[in-house]
Formats: C-alpha cells, structure tokens, sequence
C-alpha cells in the first residue's frame, strides 16, 4: 500500500501523473525513443513546452504581456534573479521578512543594492504575518512570499504599492484563487505544487525587463531566456513534461476554483482536529493559517513517543514539523487526497483515546 505522504517537497505528485510519466520515460507518445533521450528541438518536445507554457497562462487567467519560462536553480536561484533584473542601479527594493525562504532572497538581493525590510515576523518565529507595514513610495519593487512552507502562513492580502509585485508562489502557486494579474513577476520552484524538483516556473510581465542599466550575465537575464522560448540551453525535459501532465490534471480537475474548494475542505478537516483535540495546538495564528502547509504541536511533548508510533502505524510519512519550529507539519498539497488526511486525524483521535 502507498503510504499517505504529507511531504513539504519534493511533495506528493497526482498518481495517474507518474503512471504516465514512467511511461514516457520508457516509450514517449509511441515514438519508441524515451521522453530523456530526444532532443529538445524536436517536434515531440517543443510541443509539451508549448502546451505547458499554455496550461500555465490559462490556469491563472494571465492575460495578454505575461511571459512563461521554466528555468533551472530552483526558487533559490530566483532571489537572485529577480534582483538582477529588477534592481535598478542605485535603486531600492522593499522586502517583507515572512520566514526563512523570505530571509534568504532578501540576502541575495543584498548582494545588488539597498533593500529595505519593511516587516518582520521573525519575533515570533514567524507564526504570524505582518500587516502594517509602509512601502517606500521610491521602492524599484516589492517582494513578498506568498505562503511560509516551514511555519504554515499564508499571505491573505497581498501588498498594495504602485511599484512592480514580486512574489515567491513556490509552495502555494495553483493552489487558490488569486488576481495573478496584480502581480508583476511570479516564480516557483516546481517541487511543490506542479511537479518534481529541477524547473522553476517564472511569469514575469515582459514591460518590466530592461530597465535596471545594469549588465546581466546570460543565463540570469530573463529577456534572454523569453527571446528563446526557455531553450536558451537544455532545458530540465523531464521536470517540464511531469509538471505539464500535472496541469493537465489540474485542469481536468475543473481548474483552480475546482481546487481550491478542495484544498479548502481538507484544510478544514484538519484544522478542526487540531482546535478540537486537547493534545494538540496550532503552530500559526489562526488569522493566517496556511492551506497547504499544516503546522501544530503537541500540548504535552511527553506524548511524543506514543503519536510518532501511532503515525508510523498508520502509514503516514513525512509529517515531522521543520528542524527550526519542531512538532508537526502536514504538507496537504493539491494532489493530497482528502482519504490521507483522514487518516492523520483519527490517528490524532487515538492518541487521545490513549490517554482518555
Ligand atoms: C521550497 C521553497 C523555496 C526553495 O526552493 P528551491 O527550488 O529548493 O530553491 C523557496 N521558497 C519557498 C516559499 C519554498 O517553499
């Protein structure tokens, strides 16, 4: 039986997803090649970029002036990018300070110029999210996290400016309805919500690029990788195949609306337990609580042996909370089936029944 796997990512991908993708790796489409061993140039290839450049913009709702791109590095090589081609020289960018990815992509944007923190949550081991904060009026961009893996926050309100929106979707991207549209550049590396690790998505409003006067070397500069259709070099094929088979799936789903009721569903179930049950507490302030990345403790560490082994029982993987916040994290992703997350909260049930 497979085990119910509440993995912050690489994270839980759609069965029928890797069915059809262990079988591209064999025979891609019926052309008797693998999917990994032709070229990206080919027909076959140059298709499923097409197609998942497609699903992308028509999953969002992006309207016309948006490019797509699927680039390598992760979501960490991003907080440099966008800095580098965002940051005009002597120019500032407005930072909120959200969790431990946030910190990290304002210390690559250090490396550029003047970035100012305008909110911090890190007082309180970022449970919550900071919502009084005042943007720089001469800020080149702001640039917030959309939803805290490790802690389980989430942004609700996004920031009103004038100046550009940059926002870190890694763990949240596809996951509720937003305005996509307010947003100037989006990225997110693949391994949590749309497909294995390997491509990061980037949706970046093409008016933006080219402003900065700065020189960027290739590979960084995003106007290089659009004029290429994301082939300026060999593009991450099979990362790029799987995450267009999971927005296939997406889409067969009925779209974002379809799943965000879904994710709101299991979210519920799971929030109630935590509420519910004396042995445990929610890790986040309730306000902010993330759909995707669950956070809790328990009341009385002393329990901790008799739940790890009853989870374990259970089949359920994956659910230790991060080094830095402890307990518990249930990463309830889109392809989570709402049968798993049934599981960890009866399993949550006996531990109480245990000591009752
Ligand atoms: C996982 C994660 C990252 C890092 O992504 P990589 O692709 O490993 O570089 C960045 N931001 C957020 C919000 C994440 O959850």
């Amino acid at each position: 039986m497979k085990k119910h796997n509440f993995s912050a990512g690489p994270c839980i991908l759609p069965q029928e997803v890797l069915k059809k993708a262990a079988d591209a790796v064999l025979n891609f489409n019926g052309i008797d090649l693998s999917l990994i061993e032709i070229s990206h140039r080919s027909k076959e290839f140059v298709n499923v970029m097409e197609n998942a450049r497609g699903l992308v913009k028509e999953l969002l709702s992006l309207p016309d002036g948006y490019s797509v791109l699927f680039l390598q590095g992760g979501a960490s090589l991003e907080f440099l990018m966008t800095a580098y081609n965002l940051l005009k020289i002597d120019g500032k960018a407005a930072y909120l300070d959200t969790g431990a990815w946030a910190a990290k992509s304002i210390k690559e944007a250090k490396l550029l110029g003047e970035i100012d923190v305008i909110a911090s949550s890190k007082d309180k081991t970022y449970n919550y999210i900071p919502k009084n904060y005042t943007i720089p009026a001469d800020a080149n961009y702001v640039h917030c996290t959309s939803n805290n893996t490790i802690y389980g926050t989430q942004i609700k309100e996004f920031p009103k400016t004038n100046s550009l929106l940059v926002c870190d979707m890694s763990s949240d991207i596809f996951s509720r309805q937003i305005d996509f549209a307010q947003f100037d550049l989006i990225y997110a590396g693949a391994q949590k919500n749309m497909g294995p690790a390997g491509t990061t998505l980037v949706i970046v409003k093409d008016e933006i690029l080219g402003k900065t006067g700065r020189t960027i070397p290739s590979m960084l500069d995003y106007q290089v990788h659009i004029s290429k259709d994301s082939m300026f070099n060999t593009p991450p094929v099979f990362p790029i195949y799987v995450s267009m088979l999971t927005l296939e799936w997406m889409k067969e789903l009925g779209g974002i609306a379809a799943i965000e009721k879904m994710n709101e569903e299991k979210a519920a179930i799971l929030y109630a337990e935590i509420d519910r049950n004396p042995h445990f507490k929610g890790f986040a302030v309730k306000e902010d609580r993330s759909l995707m990345n669950v956070t809790f403790n328990l009341t009385n560490e002393d329990d901790k042996e008799a739940f790890d082994k009853l989870w374990n029982a259970a089949g359920i993987s994956g659910i230790k909370g991060h080094r830095s916040v402890g307990g518990y994290r249930a990463s309830i992703y889109n392809a989570m089936p709402i049968e798993s997350i049934k599981v960890l909260v009866e399993t949550m049930q006996k531990l109480e029944k245990q000591f009752s």
